[in-house]
């Protein structure tokens, strides 16, 4: 049995880290740590880790049909026991340097750009928009990758296109669309409006692949259409209670300041928790319960 110790770590984001465990595969582990507000927090999630990668399991199968992914086991000696449950074991990429968005509403970044300039990336939009409206129809806004502790910049097609050649954007912009398309009807029928996600891809012997996680409440907007309503911020389907109690007079924590949020009180934390395994039992119809680790 592998231990963690024995694949070298080669990259750390704010919750995930990855190993090498090959020339060929890599080990993508999620931790139970959260971000919200830009910040990283005190408190652990327990279980988010294996809730997130059981769902990008869930996708990753859903979507083999149209798109090939990185995705060699979940359940493999290969895998730390450490780990189990919260680490997948992937195919090594040749990473394209684009995180591919598609976005069917308005949200965040999307309507400061739309607000300013009537456009999302390049992408002309019909007037009257207003934060959570749903488009037209499915649009792809690309962004670079920013180095850490900065945020990805929107760009255009054309400048995707100038760094990864036409041909490859092209592939890249129309899988994004395609994927998204499916993803965001499923999503629908079991109550969830999937408003944006990011996914990344990557070359493997010259053919595009489906990387990193895919469609987990950390790459994407999960609204309930229970409270769905256009015209102001939405409310997050995993996020809401940590950011209801980060901006309530309780916790004490200025959002304006510069100041790290405080440690979340245990029924946040709880409470959260039972978010991230209702959202995945929701999504996928399937039991956390039977999920393994
Ligand atoms: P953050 O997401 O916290 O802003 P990040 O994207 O740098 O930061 P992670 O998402 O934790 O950090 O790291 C995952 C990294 O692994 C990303 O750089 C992603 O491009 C890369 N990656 C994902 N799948 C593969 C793969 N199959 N082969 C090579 N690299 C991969
Ligand atoms: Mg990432």
């Amino acid at each position: 049995m592998s231990t963690l110790e024995d694949y070298p770590k080669i990259a750390a984001g704010k919750v995930r880290e990855l190993h090498a465990v090959d020339d060929e595969h890599l080990l993508l582990v999620a931790s139970d740590r959260i971000s919200a507000y830009d910040f990283v927090l005190d408190s652990p999630i327990p279980d988010k880790g294996r809730v997130l990668t059981a769902m990008s399991v869930f996708w990753f199968e859903l979507l083999a049909d149209i798109v090939p992914n990185h995705l060699v086991a979940w359940d493999d000696p290969r895998i730390p026991a450490e780990v189990r449950g919260r680490a997948l074991l992937v195919r090594r990429l040749d990473m394209l340097a684009v995180e591919a968005v598609a976005r069917g509403y308005l949200a965040g970044s999307g309507t400061r750009d739309y607000e300013r300039t009537g456009a999302v990336c390049g992408i002309e939009l019909p007037p009257g928009l207003v934060e959570g409206s749903e488009l037209p129809e499915p649009i792809y806004t690309p962004a670079t990758k920013a180095p850490i502790g900065e945020h990805d910049e929107n760009v255009t097609f054309a400048e995707v296109a100038e760094v990864i050649g036409v041909e490859l954007a092209t592939e890249v912009r129309d899988l994004t669309i395609t994927v998204y398309a499916k993803a965001a009807d499923h999503a629908r029928r079991h109550g969830i409006i999937l408003a944006d996600t990011k996914f990344e891809f990557g070359l493997l012997n010259g053919r595009v692949v489906l990387g990193d996680e895919v469609l987990t409440p950390d790459s994407s907007r999960y609204w309930p259409v229970e409270t769905y309503a256009p015209g102001k911020a939405q409310l997050s389907y995993d996020k809401q209670f940590v950011r209801d109690w980060l901006t309530s007079p309780e916790s004490g924590w200025d959002r304006a300041g510069n100041t790290p949020p405080p440690p979340l009180p245990a029924e946040v934390v709880a409470a959260t928790r039972a978010r991230y395994i209702q959202a995945y039992e929701q999504v996928t119809g399937r039991k956390f319960a039977d999920w393994i680790g």
